[in-house]
């Protein structure tokens, strides 16, 4: 990336690419409630995040500034696959047979295929910065653990990625990839770390989970100097880094809508590339400039905005991350396991969370078959075949439309692409579910 830094136009490599990240809780009334220390229920410091998390990362969990500059070396990565296309979906409007105007904000041009790397480079950078020579984490479907295996052979960081049980099985190509990039991958739970131990003596068949994941990673982290954790969703930095996606849409959608968006749809398992869309077009909403809805696309099987409970808990299984405000369904929750993986989480960004309680943002609920119904609806109109998790993003904004047939604008975040989850297509072809 030095190598662009130095070439003789490095401006038109990053042209249509953001200056900055958009923090929009530093532009709403209330702030986001602060994460407690999960000992003494104090709101976290600094100093409690350092063992686990870069500095540069930690000072943007608890900004307070609406702009965050995007350091010119995590722009120059972003232009190898951004700015991100907004693709006005005119076929998959008349599959819809709809007076709606549709347009898909795409993630899946990334090198990995989902919006991940946006946030992955830059933990990967700040990481960087301290000299930090190992990153752990957690992954679901993959995508994750591909994005920051791809973001540390960047910056010569070490990854080593723990992937829930259920898709590390399912889905071997996400490991190969991790691989491929120089990454580790075990399943998880696995008999490397304590945590794993013991939930492997009480439940030995488990499926795993994301919160069973993230104890493992977190727990490697915490025991060595060198190595800090990496997270793919959820804390507020990450949301932070992924509204590359809104600001880019919005720009891209007013040249063609001068009224901006009506309604804009997102899957949300985490919560971050909803949010990350989502945030600049609500920015506008408050500046009085459009007036969008924003929905919130959960699995019926972790419906943790619309069936959760609004409180503090924790992020992963063994308590060992601070409590998070958020819509949970409790950190011991073991989502079935749907062919989504990424979007099994038990809680919701407290960021997002946030918007949800502030009325700005709905959540609802979208079952399985639904998904992949309009999932395929959309690939044999648009060709694109969409992540199983955006899958549910397209069948929300299929329903609206259906109810609601008046002419508007209606924005999609297809925050991935699905080739690497066909056996899941093929599974639902062949009558499976
Ligand atoms: C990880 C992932 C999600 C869910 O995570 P969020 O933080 O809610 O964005 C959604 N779509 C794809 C393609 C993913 O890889």
């Amino acid at each position: 990336m030095s190598q662009h830094a130095e070439t003789a136009h490095p401006d038109l490599l990053t042209v249509g690419i953001p200056t900055h990240w958009y923090n929009l809780a530093a532009e709403l009334d209330a702030p986001i409630p602060p994460h407690l220390h999960p000992g003494t229920r104090e709101p976290v410091t600094p100093a409690d995040l350092a063992p686990l998390f870069a500095s540069g990362l930690i000072a943007q969990e608890v900004s307070t500034e609406a702009y965050i500059p995007i350091p010119e070396p995590v722009r120059e990565i972003y232009a190898m696959w951004r700015p991100a296309p907004l693709i006005r979906a005119r076929r998959f409007e008349q599959a819809l047979n709809t007076g709606a105007r549709i347009y898909v904000k795409y993630e899946g041009v990334s090198p990995v295929g989902s919006h991940k790397t946006n946030s992955a480079v830059a933990q990967a950078y700040y990481n960087s910065l301290d000299g930090v020579r190992k990153l752990t984490t957690e992954t679901g479907a993959g995508q994750w653990g591909s994005a920051l295996s791809f973001a540390g052979a960047q910056f010569g960081i070490d990854v080593e990625v723990w992937q829930v049980r259920a898709s590390y099985d399912s889905k071997p190509y996400r490991g190969y990839l991790m691989r491929t990039y120089g990454g580790t991958v075990h399943p998880s739970p696995s008999t490397l770390t304590e945590a794993g131990r013991a939930i492997l003596a009480k439940t030995p068949n488990t499926t795993g989970s994301l919160g069973m994941a993230v104890s493992e990673a977190v727990e490697v982290a915490a025991a060595d100097p060198d190595t800090r954790y990496a997270l793919g969703s959820v804390l507020n930095h990450v949301v932070l880094h992924q509204t590359v996606i809104g600001q880019e849409a919005v720009e891209q959608l007013a040249a063609v809508e001068p009224g901006g968006a009506d309604v804009v749809f997102g899957c949300a398992g985490g919560g971050s590339n909803l949010a990350g869309l989502a945030f600049p077009f609500l920015r506008e909403k408050i500046h009085g400039r459009s007036n969008p809805r924003v929905v919130a696309a959960e699995p019926s099987a972790c419906p943790s905005i619309t069936q959760g409970e609004y409180r503090y808990d924790h992020g992963d299984v063994a308590g060992l991350t601070p409590l998070l405000k958020m819509h949970t369904l409790g950190m011991d929750f073991v989502p079935d396991p749907i062919h989504a993986g990424g979007l099994r989480y038990h809680g919701m960004a407290p960021a997002l969370s946030h918007t949800v309680e502030l009325g700005l943002v709905q959540g609802v609920a979208i079952g399985q078959h639904e998904a992949f119904t309009a999932g395929i609806q959309f690939a044999r109109s648009q060709g694109i075949v969409p992540a199983p998790e955006a899958t549910h993003a397209i069948a929300a904004a299929a329903a609206h439309v259906a109810d609601d047939p008046t002419e508007q604008v209606v924005v999609i975040g297809l925050s991935g692409h699905g080739q690497l989850d066909l056996p899941a297509y093929a599974e639902f072809l062949d009558g499976n579910f």
